[in-house]
């Protein structure tokens, strides 16, 4: 492949997701030269950012992305990566981050909560049957708390979230990490969208670019340090076309199935989602108040069978329990395209107690008993494939000198729980590094 246009810059992001956008956000306010390449757009300002036909276009696929295994994977590519799509919900990093593997980003965390704001929404905006479901759940003894958000409702004009939160934010309150895109650019940071990475750039061992298409035409970045930020799969695969065979290898997606039942009064789907939140720690998984969008519902669950979207029309009286499981490292990306994500007998396991605890919380809440379902499987959190321990030291560098890797992928284990706040304290951890390391080279 010929070069083409050729870029000269000190450090090199690929990807402007949570971590891509955290790292060349706080090199680049430190004055550092930062070129962020992301191969999707900013479509915030497109119409339709938010709307059902946006959600088909900006994912991966439309939306029709699965593993050999029929496991459904959502993968939103723009500016801001999946944070574009997600429900904003915030969790702190597991203790074995820090107990088992050594990595401390207590401090970061802290920070990010205090940056953002991040706390539970205000008891009128949890929704009042999300709300039920919760105290159903709390009098069968399952200590369900309000969870804590990346949103602001006062930023929004007005706050109007519900299950379509999913599809984009319209109403303006969501966090979402092209908010650090536009900061890092402020700062001075270089932006160029719509450039889609292809190889990494090595020579003696040490890294030096890397090299791509932007609008059909080919380009190179010359580059003393690249951080990439492609995500649990577009990382692993750009390792894996670069001649590193063992990225990819193994992943974890705290795989995801939401438990619905039926009530007579007014169910969840005009709500925000996961307003409420239950980790079952030791047993592996974690519950929330959760149902999917209205258009979706009947697509989704036309999968299970033809009976299952005919009660289409009773969506306005779902509730919904969604379960989110600490999944084994299982399958992984392959150099060819396909994705393998295989469930374990441990996450059968799993599956089926989360499966029992939920159904009993929906019947609590005044589900009918002879009428709860499941979803098809769906995995939101593709991670765990270029992971701290095997491919990475814990400064996230590989071991090419000045290859580093900062997103989801670098996961040592499933986190089971909400992504975002870890791999924002792992961007900002690994900015400090950079630094400390310039300064002593
Ligand atoms: C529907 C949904 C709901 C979710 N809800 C939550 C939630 O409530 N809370 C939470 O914490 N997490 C949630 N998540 C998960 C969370 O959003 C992701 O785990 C997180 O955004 C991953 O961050 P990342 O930096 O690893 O990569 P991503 O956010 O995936 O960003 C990677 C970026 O890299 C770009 N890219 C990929 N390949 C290339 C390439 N070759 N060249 C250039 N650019 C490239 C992509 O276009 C993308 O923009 C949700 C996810 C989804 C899909």
């Amino acid at each position: 492949m010929t070069e083409g246009v050729t870029y000269r810059s000190e450090y090199v992001v690929v990807g402007s997701g949570p971590g891509g956008a955290t790292v060349a956000r706080g090199l680049a306010q430190v004055g550092r030269d930062v070129l962020l390449l992301e191969r999707g757009k900013d479509l915030r300002k497109s119409w339709y950012y938010g709307t059902y036909l946006g959600a088909l276009l900006y994912s991966d696929r439309m939306s029709f992305l699965y593993s050999a295994e029929g496991l459904n994977i959502i993968r939103p590519l723009m500016v801001g990566g999946a944070t574009s799509m997600y429900c904003a919900c915030a969790a702190p990093p597991p203790a074995w981050l820090k107990d088992s593997y050594g990595i401390d980003i207590d401090e970061e965390v802290v920070d990010t909560i205090k940056e953002l704001a991040i706390a539970p929404l205000a008891p009128e905006l949890r929704g009042r049957a999300s709300t039920r479901l919760a105290e159903a759940a709390q009098a069968l003894g399952y200590d369900w708390q309000p969870q804590d958000k990346f949103m602001q409702p006062q930023r929004a004009h007005p706050f109007r979230c519900r299950s379509t939160c999913m599809l984009g934010c319209r109403c303006g309150a969501k966090w979402n990490a092209a908010e650090y895109v536009d900061e890092a650019v402020q700062a001075g940071a270089g932006l160029r969208t719509g450039a889609g990475v292809e190889r990494i750039l090595v020579e003696d061992g040490q890294i030096t670019g890397v090299q791509g298409t932007m609008g059909g035409m080919p380009f190179a970045v010359r580059a003393d340090h690249v951080i990439l930020a492609a995500g649990g799969i577009g990382s692993p695969r750009l390792l894996q076309a670069s001649g590193f065979s063992a990225a990819g290898e193994g992943m974890t997606m705290d795989t995801t199935v939401m438990i619905y039942g039926f009530v007579n009064d007014q169910g969840i789907g005009n709500e925000p989602p996961m307003t409420w939140s239950f980790e079952h720690g030791e047993a592996g998984f974690m519950l929330s108040s959760l149902i999917d969008p209205w258009l979706n519902y009947p697509l989704i669950m036309s999968q299970k069978g033809l009976k299952y979207p005919l009660t289409w029309h009773r969506w306005n009286h779902i509730v919904g329990v969604m379960i989110k499981l600490k999944d084994e490292i299982s399958g992984g990306v392959y150099a060819d395209g396909r994705i393998s994500k295989p469930m374990t007998t441990r996450d059968r396991e799993r599956l089926a107690l989360a499966t029992a605890v939920s159904n009993r919380i929906l019947v609590e809440a005044g589900a009918e008993p002879s009428n709860l379902f499941s979803t098809p499987l769906r995995g939101t959190h593709p991670s765990g494939t270029v992971r701290i321990g095997a491919l990475l030291d814990k400064n996230l560098e590989s071991e090419t000198k000045g290859l580093y890797v900062c997103d989801a992928s670098v996961f040592p284990e499933a986190l089971g729980r909400p992504t975002v706040l870890t791999i924002i304290g792992l961007g900002k951890r690994l900015v400090r590094h950079l630094l400390t390391e310039d300064q002593v080279t």
